[in-house]
């Protein structure tokens, strides 16, 4: 017997989660979600660990959750969500010398007038580029978040740009490794600067395919609608997001780690947690969980085609993280004009030198350069420090691969040095400081696996449809009724609650149709998947 019913069962409270469960409660389903800790959000979560001071203890910024549209149609402003931005997006100092930093400001004529008065007609190229963002966004961003393969939208967008050179010419730029972009586009440095900084929240090497186009599209995003926080700290997005869930009728349940999905004749029927719970799934089950954890842990390896279990093999995850976190008695002493007013700093590599970190890390080599990507949040959010005071964080990465002993520690010494090195004086304004590493990343959420940022590589041989592995990219898995809903599947990474509401969407249109579309696509996945059925179909009693 079940010890509990319902339409889905949702596996994970991060923001996938709490959005697939949330789009399934609005269409009447009767849903159950399990988060394994005792606070709902995942990765958007903040703490205070000295009083006055609130900190971030991952995601931060949220350009990309400002233009979803699945936690745009959430209406979070009714459910106690205030956006607030710094007065500049993005600051890039090129060295720790340099006495002006590349800012991205939050008017797109002030960026331009910056970039012109470093290279006449940069600001030109700046502006251009952004007419163009500003003419596809809505095709774009749908195409971007929406489910795989974007027909429609395409169609739109192809539209929208009207000639098909064009979009030819967009797909090669979207293409292009951020070294060649930044050259083809800007003369002068700073340009460069702002696309090599933010393509670089992704762990596409910056001479890989593709960087080039993510870096742009948070340049463009940064300009368009600011890098904004929620006011109050990230604990208070991810509060709307459960809020708007829970109003929906969806319940939320927390300390209910799930430890298996209970799947018979390659169906999944519910889930058992680990303090013995069981609860049956009238009709699916979402997993916001890592892709490793859904397909080696929860699931049976007998329940998978044999072809799926080798491509998890060659599956890869982003590089490891170090995050530090400080609490300052007054604002960084910032060498480079600009940099005090932006509420993201990118520091400690130039766009040269960020190939070659790049190129390093990926390759699993040590990199003499330490790049960071920091954040002061009171600057955009002066509820998070004591009046004058800020409360600072930042990130950067350790190679792919196995670490040697101390290496977080010494990437994390490293990286206080690189701030320092910027903004003299620094360390006499730290009044506490305590450090991620990977371990303590993936500890507060198992989904960060070894400090994982994105769900697993953005590089483009691990998105579309070769997101989580070769296949359809799309959230149907080689079990019929259960659908990968995190950041691991489809588009990736981020809050933006893509993967969770397209999972949610196909789950409710496989329902609405009786089931044909699930079970033909789950026939096709277990087909890309296998020349043959799983070896073995389970047989064990299910939660009913
Ligand atoms: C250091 C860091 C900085 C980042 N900065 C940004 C940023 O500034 N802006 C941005 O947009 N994105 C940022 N990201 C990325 C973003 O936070 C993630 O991509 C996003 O949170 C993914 O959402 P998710 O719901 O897929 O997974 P998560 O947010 O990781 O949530 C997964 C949830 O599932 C739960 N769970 C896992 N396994 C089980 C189980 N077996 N049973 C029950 N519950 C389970 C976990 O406890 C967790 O609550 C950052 C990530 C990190 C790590």
């Amino acid at each position: 017997m079940a010890d509990t019913v319902a339409d889905a069962v949702v596996v994970g409270g991060g923001p996938n989660g709490l959005v697939a469960a949330c789009r399934l409660a609005d269409a009447g389903w009767d849903v159950v979600l399990c988060e394994a800790t005792d606070h709902l959000g995942g990765a958007v979560a903040s703490s205070q660990p000295v009083p006055g001071y609130t900190v971030d203890l991952a995601s931060a910024f949220y350009p990309l959750a400002a233009v979803s549209p699945a936690l745009r149609r959430l209406d979070l402003q009714h459910h106690g969500l205030t956006w607030t931005h710094a007065p500049a997006v993005v600051a890039h100092p090129a060295s720790a010398t340099a006495e002006r930093a590349a800012v991205l400001h939050r008017d797109a004529a002030d960026t331009a007038a910056a970039l012109d008065s470093e290279a006449p007609g940069d600001g030109e190229t700046w502006l251009g580029l952004l007419d163009q963002w500003r003419r596809m966004r809505e095709p774009l961003l749908d195409v971007l978040f929406g489910p795989f393969p974007p027909v429609p939208a395409t169609l739109r967008l192809l539209r929208r740009l009207g000639r098909a050179p064009d979009a030819v010419r967009l797909a090669r730029t979207l293409l292009l490794p951020l070294s060649q972009l930044g050259e083809e586009l800007f003369k002068g440095q700073h340009g460069r600067l702002l696309l090599a900084g933010n393509a670089m929240h992704a762990d596409i090497p910056a001479v890989a395919a593709g960087s080039g186009g993510f870096g742009w599209l948070l340049c463009m995003l940064g300009q368009d609608v600011g890098f904004p926080v929620p006011v109050g700290g990230a604990g208070a997005l991810a509060e709307a997001i459960a809020s708007r869930t829970k109003a929906a009728g969806a319940e939320l349940w927390t300390g209910a780690r799930v430890t298996r999905v209970v799947v018979r004749g390659g169906r999944a029927l519910g889930v058992e947690t680990a303090d013995g719970r069981r609860i049956r799934a009238r009709r699916a089950v979402l997993a916001d969980v890592a892709v490793t954890s859904l397909y080696r842990e929860l699931l049976d390896p007998d329940d998978l085609p044999d072809r799926v279990l080798a491509d998890l093999d060659r599956f890869t995850w982003d590089l490891p993280t170090v995050k530090l976190n400080w609490a300052l008695d007054g604002p960084i002493p910032w060498r480079a004009e600009g940099a005090h007013r932006a509420g993201t700093v990118h520091l400690g590599a130039d766009d040269r030198e960020l190939s070659l970190w790049s190129a390093a890390l990926s390759s699993g080599q040590p990199s003499e350069t330490t790049f960071l990507l920091l954040g002061q949040m009171a600057v955009a959010d002066p509820t998070r420090a004591p009046a004058g005071a800020d409360s600072v964080w930042a990130y950067s990465h350790l190679p792919r691969g196995p670490q040697p002993p101390g290496a977080a520690l010494d990437l994390a010494e490293r990286m206080e040095a690189t701030v320092e090195a910027h903004a003299p004086g620094f360390r006499d304004r730290v009044v506490h400081r305590f450090a991620q590493g990977p371990a303590e990343l993936e500890q507060m959420d198992a989904n960060l696996v070894g400090g994982a940022v994105n769900g697993g590589t953005a590089q483009l041989h691990q998105q579309l449809v070769f997101r989580p592995v070769p296949g359809l990219g799309r959230p149907e898995t080689p079990v019929l009724g259960l659908y990968l809903a995190s950041a691991g599947a489809h588009p990736g990474g981020g809050v933006h609650g893509g993967p969770g509401d397209i999972a949610a969407r196909v789950a409710l249109r496989s329902a609405a149709l009786g089931g044909l579309p699930g079970r033909a696509l789950t026939r096709v996945v277990r087909h890309l998947g296998s020349d043959t059925s799983p070896r073995r179909t389970s047989a064990e009693p299910v939660a009913r």
